[in-house]
């Protein structure tokens, strides 16, 4: 390939030395947060570059493909892509690409730890400890795994993950989805109120965007009952977070262990302030192993395309057939 037709990619809050220095060897490098006025700096290098790699919750859509007319394909860190808009990326012939399966073991064994975290409220007798209250007495008794009958809503790669993770601690298991599943024996409810009815311990593991944003409201909450638990390690949006904090204020559910939010890294002062709250800051996949596959797999999806091979892992919504 002539120097002058190195393919160019601009980095958005993709800050990983890993990612930077492996397609530094194949491409030219631009990043969008190095330069002080990045509307000048849109102007001069957009007309030029033909791929994006861009870190998790990065919005994307069509403002910024506006000023990238060469563009062919967004990498983007992170299995979750409701930030990107991918009908915008369709209609211009752009693929996406994500990080599938190869964080859904770290993800879901998070998510075991904040159920775990949450019923037994693990952080509260940490703190407790630490604050020297043992010496004035034993730590309260706390809610328990034992006879939970636990929902999944979205039964995908991570919510798979964590209901093969739940079987070894011997709870009935039941999900909601679009579809059932013909592969699995766990129970499946046609609408998430059903699936809330039928259990007491609800992990969110659906995507986020429009098709999801708030079902699980008011409603659904009162169905998993005064012992419910609320657990969300997919996206804040899912979760009607008012109608969360009003559950957790009136004692309609019990508890509540959240990954994610609604307007990060912003989180409700009511959900700080109540005490039957685990709140971690979007960790999910934040391990050191975990995060560095993600990278390979964006790497990955970035030099296969510009080998002429296609993407790795497009997102379903920009599927490759060999243009
Ligand atoms: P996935 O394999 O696509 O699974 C998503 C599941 O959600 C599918 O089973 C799908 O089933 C279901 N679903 C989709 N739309 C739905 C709707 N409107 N109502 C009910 N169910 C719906 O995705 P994944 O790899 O498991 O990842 C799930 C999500 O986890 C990601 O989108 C991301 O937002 C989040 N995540 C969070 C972290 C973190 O750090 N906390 C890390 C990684 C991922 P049907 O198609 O049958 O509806």
């Amino acid at each position: 390939m002539p120097p002058d037709e190195t393919p160019e990619i601009l980095l958005i809050r993709q800050t990983r030395p890993d990612v930077a220095e492996r397609l530094s060897g194949r491409f030219r490098l631009h990043r969008m947060e190095e330069a002080p006025d990045r509307e000048a700096f849109l102007d001069a290098v957009g007309p030029r570059i033909r791929a994006l790699a861009v870190g998790a919750m990065c919005p994307i859509g069509a403002a910024l493909f506006d000023l990238l007319p060469r563009l062919e394909i967004v990498a983007s860190f992170g299995v979750g892509y409701d930030t990107i808009d991918v009908g915008e990326a369709r209609r211009r012939g752009i693929v996406v690409t994500h990080t599938p399966d190869v964080l859904s073991d770290e993800v879901a064994d998070l998510a075991v730890g904040l159920l775990l975290a949450t019923l037994r409220r693990i952080p509260q007798a940490d703190r407790y400890l630490r604050a020297g209250r043992w010496r004035e007495g034993s730590f309260p008794l706390t809610t328990s795994l034992r006879e939970r009958r636990v929902g999944i809503l979205g039964l995908g790669r991570i919510g798979r993950a964590i209901a093969q993770r739940l079987e070894g601690f011997g709870v009935a298991i039941a999900y909601h989805g679009r579809t059932p599943q013909a592969d699995v024996a766990y129970a499946y409810h046609d609408s998430l109120l059903g699936l809330a009815r039928a259990v007491d311990v609800l992990v969110v593991a659906a995507p986020g965007g429009p098709g999801t944003n708030g079902i699980v409201d008011a409603a659904v909450l009162a169905a998993l009952g005064r012992e419910g638990i609320v657990v969300n390690i997919a996206r804040g949006s899912v979760i009607d977070e008012a109608a969360l904090v009003a559950a957790l204020t009136a004692g309609t559910i019990h508890g509540a262990g959240l990954d994610v939010f609604a307007n990060e890294p912003h989180v409700p002062q009511d959900l700080i302030d109540l005490d039957q709250t685990v709140l971690l800051p979007h960790v999910g996949s934040g391990s050191h192993y975990t995060r560095a596959a993600m990278a390979r797999v964006l790497g990955d999806n970035l030099l296969s395309w510009f080998d002429g091979k296609g993407p790795v892992t497009p997102v379903p919504e920009t599927p490759w057939s060999g243009r």
